[in-house]
């Protein structure tokens, strides 16, 4: 009797603290859970089983500033977005492969990926002069908009698809200075028997106006000039041209940069190593070389000019303009160059096609608004501090 008076007196206490049991039993349960889970991917990360490593191979020297960074700055970021599941290991010049079979490497398999300009392989592929710059043609912000926003992108692709190559926009320029020069140009008469590094379709307009063009990769171009070996060369802008120490072999610089108005570097990738990634990795890769592309762009419009000055004030650099005459006789022998590429390469004409479509919309519009802004601000403000 008493005890049954005691299991009634005591029994909501009991399921009372039942009930506490319970849920305390569940919450413990669903915390372990949570961090077994929690310890279970950081388990197959670590095993490798989710994280990848890429070699990206550069036709530039390591950690060289401006170009050279954006292949630095693609692999940092890969990192960051994807919490270290994918690495990309960057390897300049020379180190696991020279500058210029840094395109067969990467399409043969040899490494996953490399850094450097779609122009290089126009032996190989014609067509890709238009991915880099061609003279006279689109700046920087409108090849942009064409790769992006014009289907130039696609033609990429489609031009690459034979190497399994998957490109990208891996870099912006904006307008390249003309070179350096061991004398002055003041007519067209004066390139006739010049020797000058000049790359791409460029490369072919300057041998139609008698002189020899070659490609040299930019990490011998300050010993090839110094010695000789070539006359005149052009590579980027002040900013990576003072870190390359041309002014100290070559005493003019000229300028407009007629030959790459706006110069876009390449990201290409193996497509099995792309493939082989999941999908928020792939686009983890997409968006990283978007952003280093940009980043580019930023960066030597932050810093060009100082650079400039310095190579005038403290150097002692010879600043010319090309003559108006030199530029237009140029431009007839880009016309030349431009019939010959087309008429021998089918691809080449039809992403020409599409080029010349976007090109003639945009000069069209940036009449009236970037030009047109430019020209204004200079009416405006002209000489005078802002
Ligand atoms: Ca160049």
């Amino acid at each position: 009797m008493g005890n049954t008076s005691l299991e009634r007196r005591y029994t909501p206490l009991i399921i009372l603290l039942l009930v506490a049991a319970l849920v305390a039993t569940i919450g413990l349960w669903a915390t372990e859970r949570a961090g077994s889970e929690r310890g279970e991917t950081q388990h197959i990360a670590a095993a490798g089983g989710d994280s990848y490593e890429w070699k990206m191979v550069t036709t530039w020297p390591k950690n060289f500033p401006g170009l050279g960074m954006a292949a630095e700055n693609f692999s940092k970021l890969v990192e960051e977005m994807s919490d270290g599941r994918l690495t990309v290991h960057v390897y300049g010049a020379g180190e696991l492969v020279p500058a210029m079979q840094v395109f067969d490497a990467v399409s043969q398999g040899v490494v996953d990926a490399g850094h450097g300009a779609a122009y290089y392989w126009k032996g190989k592929v014609p067509s890709a002069v238009f991915f880099t710059s061609i003279p006279f043609g689109l700046n920087a912000q409108e090849m942009n908009g064409w790769l992006h926003y014009g289907g130039g992108l696609e033609l990429w692709q489609e031009a690459y698809a034979p190497y399994n190559l998957v490109p990208m926009a891996g870099g912006s320029t904006g307008v390249q200075m003309a070179g350096w020069f061991n004398k002055e140009i003041n007519s067209i008469e004066d390139l006739k028997g010049l020797k000058m590094r000049i790359p791409g379709l460029a490369g072919e307009v300057f041998a139609n106006a008698g002189g020899t063009a070659v490609t040299i990769p930019g990490g011998e171009l300050y010993t090839s000039m110094q010695t000789g070996v070539i006359d005149a060369l052009e590579w980027v802008g002040p900013y990576n041209d003072l870190a390359f120490g041309f002014h100290e072999v070559a005493r003019y610089y000229y300028y407009p940069g007629w030959h790459e108005p706006g110069s876009i570097l390449e990201f290409v990738v193996n497509k099995d190593s792309l493939e082989a990634l999941p999908e928020d990795l792939q686009a983890i890769v997409v968006t990283a070389s978007r952003a280093a592309n940009q980043d580019m762009l930023d960066e030597y419009t932050a810093r060009n000019n100082a650079a400039l000055q310095s190579l005038i004030d403290e150097h002692g650099v010879q600043l010319r303009r090309l003559p108006d005459d030199v530029l237009l006789a140029l431009w007839k022998g880009t016309q030349v160059a431009m019939e010959k590429l087309v008429a021998d390469d089918p691809m080449a004409a039809k992403v020409y096609a599409s080029y010349r479509k976007f090109y003639q919309g945009v000069r069209n519009y940036h009449h009236i608004s970037e030009q047109a802004y430019i020209n204004a601000r200079d009416v405006a403000i002209g000489d005078d501090e802002l």
